[in-house]
């Protein structure tokens, strides 16, 4: 009995054996999708009256409201409100 007892692989056939192990692997690991990027988008609502200014906040439209109806245009009275849309308008009311 001679020659017997060698391994059952030769070192190249147990490297491919390894390789395939591994590709095996690595496709099952792998992520099936990938992750977009950035959240929902969220559509802002339609504003019902886009043809007035937005103002982004309160301040903003006090100043406004200030800097429009100034000593002398009292008389002007100017009211703001938080539109649906986010930002603030004026808004004249001309009832007493
Ligand atoms: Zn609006």
């Amino acid at each position: 009995m001679t020659g017997a007892g060698g391994p059952p692989f030769d070192d190249d056939e147990l490297e491919e054996y390894y390789r395939r192990i591994e590709s095996a692997t690595a496709a099952r690991d792998a992520p099936p999708r990938r992750a977009r990027r950035g959240g929902v988008y969220y559509a802002p609502p339609e504003c019902p009256t886009p043809e007035k200014i937005g103002y982004p906040t309160l301040a903003a439209v006090t100043g406004a409201i200030l800097a429009v109806s100034g000593p002398g245009r009292a008389s002007a009275r100017l009211r703001c409100y938080e539109c649906r849309c986010g930002f603030w308008h004026l808004t004249s009311s001309l009832r007493g």
